[in-house]
């Protein structure tokens, strides 16, 4: 298969099972290039355990999972090497400053140091941390770890971008800059995955919403696609709401 014709992401009839609870059922969805994908469902209903499949952090008991047509079980370094991926809880090494944090991934991906340094310098103006990228992280809020993960996640300018919820601990500005970062992450034909609680961000930059509910897709389209399928103009809050209320178990 050739790797630039593949989906960005690919998921064919995945199982996830933590014991004999099973958190994803046969998932199967695909990631376009060039796409923005919002990925929903109530605490529990299986996002991050489908996001820890797709970064190859969990290994599926059945089906397959491909990044860019890389196996994430098989191909895993040729997979990952597309791929950035920022957690729910923002990891940084707290003995590192922002500024070395950023420079030991730069130098992972093998940036130019003239890339590395214009990047960072741009990320650190649009997401606003010029002020503390030289302090350790170790003293950094929140917020201020979620936006030098996120800088270090688009440093390498990713074909796929996979983020846990992005906009937890961001002021109202960041959040607007995160959200353009990711529109011009699509527009450069790269893929944005996020699951997010966050439905208003879902339904202002998403191309397509898919939602999650006791670990099996009940819903996936376009904001149009759902909102004809709920057979009114609702919100996507209302529709999110109608398609989980059900509490009926696995
Ligand atoms: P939230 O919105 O609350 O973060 P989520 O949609 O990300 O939820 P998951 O974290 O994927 O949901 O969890 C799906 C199901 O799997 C839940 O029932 C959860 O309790 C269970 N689960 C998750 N991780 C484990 C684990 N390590 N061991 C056992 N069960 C787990």
């Amino acid at each position: 298969m050739t790797t630039d014709d593949s989906p960005a992401v690919s998921l064919q009839g995945v199982r996830k099972c933590y014991g004999s609870k099973v958190a994803v059922d046969n998932l199967t969805l695909t990631l376009q290039r060039g796409e923005l994908f919002a990925f929903l469902g109530p605490n529990g209903a299986g996002k991050t355990t489908t996001i820890k499949m797709i970064v190859g952090l969990l290994q599926p008991n059945i089906g397959e999972v491909r990044v860019c047509g890389h196996h994430i079980g098989t191909n895993g370094l040729a997979a990952k090497a597309q791929l950035a991926y920022v957690p729910d809880q923002p990891f940084l090494y707290e003995k590192l400053t922002g500024r070395e944090f950023l420079y030991f991934v730069a130098e992972m991906y093998n940036l130019t140091i003239a890339q590395r340094d214009e990047r960072i310098a741009n990320l650190m103006a649009r997401l606003d941390f010029s002020e503390y990228i030289d302090h350790l992280t170790e003293n950094y809020s929140h917020g201020m770890k979620q936006k030098v993960v996120l800088a270090a996640a688009l440093l390498h300018e990713p074909t796929v971008l996979v983020i846990d919820e992005p906009m937890v601990g961001l002021d109202p500005r960041s959040i607007r800059t995160v959200k353009e970062l990711f529109v011009e992450r699509t527009r450069a034909g790269g893929s944005v995955f996020m699951s997010t609680h966050t439905l208003d961000i879902a339904e202002a930059v998403a191309d397509r919403i898919g939602i999650i509910h006791h670990g099996k897709l009940v819903a996936m389209g376009t904001l149009d696609e759902l909102k004809a399928r709920a057979r009114q103009e609702h919100s996507l809050e209302e529709i999110f709401l109608g398609m989980t209320e059900a509490d009926d178990g696995c």
